[in-house]
């Protein structure tokens, strides 16, 4: 680990400053050719291509190169497979690698657009398309950035790794879980790493909230819609359920409150959304013109989503809701269920004294004048499989753009901001792999 004392010499930081300025034209134009490769996920489109464009920049600037397909991780097929890009430039002595993490994938466009989502407009200062700010412009800075360090500060020490990562929309089990498991976080190998996420040029976010996703069933009985005293509705039962969110569930996780620092502070409490719900008969196939059969309900479904604090466990989480469906069992005849857990990732937090929050802290007051503003994501990112799979804890997300436009239409990102955040990062590396003796 570095030392946390290493000052940070004016003079250099207006050398990268300026190597970074000088490269302007350059981090426009890597931005949009990133945008113009749709990547869109699902289904996971052009993965191969926006790895093998990146091959060819990285190869050319002194970086060793693997293309890693996530072979039968979840996601991955002969149809789309899962592409990553992990990149590595040694320095010339030893030292702690700094490794810069972006997602390659894109939410589809959506409609409401006025540009074209994949066209890499620059109009007024801002670059426009699905995935300017989350993540191509994050991805864009931090190569800009490596590559004006490695520039200006050819004698660094330890080693400087760019990845680009599939699937971080869906859940990153072809991306970063992959790589985890691989050992490509692995605390030998990799001791900082910073995601490129657009949190604002002055924002750490030093993790994420818990997360439980669970589905809820139901069980009646089928009878004739117009007896259906002689069947038992599984709507009701569920609407019974549901009923018992409201009057319960709803105001227990109003109360509690977590000491992390989630944005928006809407988040700063436990929170649960019914992501899906479905009943009784199916949809009729497409071209039917008939009416519904009367049937009572003999099923019913729910999918939940539970973001939960660092203050809570995942086993009380999950007892909260078990001792609602069992009261209801109690109280309500013939209310049977069935509870199937889907996924579950708990809370991380990095330290705020951790070697790689405090480089870019130093590195945000050096290059913006600004205390830098400490934040926690309401939702994850893949910061959970690097913490969890890799067991690294030096992990931040920093990176330019406003989280705001995530996956809205007519997307963009500060050329400004973009340029601000790579001063940052590579500041921030001078800060953890700077030559030994200055
Ligand atoms: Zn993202």
């Amino acid at each position: 680990m570095s030392n946390p004392a290493r000052s940070l010499p004016p003079d250099q930081i207006a050398r990268l400053s300026a190597a970074i300025d000088a490269r302007r034209d350059d981090l426009i134009a890597l931005t949009q050719a990133l945008i113009r490769i749709p990547t869109i996920n699902p289904p996971g489109a052009h993965y191969r291509d926006i790895c093998e464009f990146l091959k060819t920049r990285l190869d050319g600037a002194g970086y060793q190169v693997e293309l890693i397909r996530a072979a039968g991780a979840r996601g991955d097929s002969d149809a789309h497979p899962r592409w990553n890009i992990v990149a590595r430039r040694p320095g010339v002595a030893p030292g702690d690698t700094v490794h810069f993490n972006s997602h390659h994938d894109v939410v589809e466009t959506g409609s409401g657009w006025t540009v074209d989502p994949f066209g890499g407009l620059l109009r007024d200062g801002r670059i426009y398309g699905r995935g300017a700010c989350d993540m191509k412009g994050g991805l864009a800075a931090s190569i800009i950035a490596a590559e004006a360090f490695a520039e200006t500060v050819p004698d660094y020490r330890g080693a400087i790794e760019i990845s680009a990562t599939a699937d971080e929309e869906t859940g990153g089990f072809g991306g970063v879980a992959y790589l985890a498991e691989q050992g490509y976080f692995s605390p030998e190998r990799v001791q900082h790493v910073i995601i490129p996420e657009p949190l604002n040029k002055d924002r750490i976010c030093l993790g994420h909230r818990g997360v439980w996703w669970a589905e809820i069933e139901t069980f009646g009985r089928i009878a004739h819609g117009s007896m259906p005293f002689l069947g038992d509705s599984a709507i009701r039962h569920m609407a019974a359920l549901l009923g018992r969110f409201e009057s319960e569930l709803y105001p227990a996780l109003a109360e509690k409150h977590t000491a992390m620092p989630v944005v928006p502070p809407g988040a700063r409490q436990s929170t649960l959304n019914i992501n899906s719900i479905h009943g009784g008969q199916e949809e009729p196939e497409a071209g039917y013109t008939g009416f519904p059969a009367p049937v009572v309900a003999h099923s019913a479904r729910i999918v939940i989503d539970r973001r939960y604090l660092i203050e809570e466990t995942p086993a009380a989480v999950r007892q909260e809701v078990i001792d609602l469906l069992d009261g209801l069992v109690r109280d309500r005849p013939g209310f049977r269920y069935e509870i199937r857990d889907l996924w579950t990732i708990p809370p991380t937090l990095t330290d705020r004294e951790a070697p790689v929050v405090t480089a870019v802290s130093d590195a945000i007051r050096a290059v913006l004048g600004l205390e830098p503003d400490y934040v926690v994501s309401p939702g994850t990112y893949d910061q959970k499989h690097i913490d969890r799979i890799g067991r690294l804890k030096n992990c931040i997300a920093y990176g330019p753009g406003i989280l705001d436009l995530a996956h809205q239409p007519d997307e963009w990102v500060g050329v400004d901001d973009m340029l601000d955040s790579a001063r940052v990062m590579a500041v921030a590396l001078l800060r953890l792999i700077g030559p030994a003796t200055p």
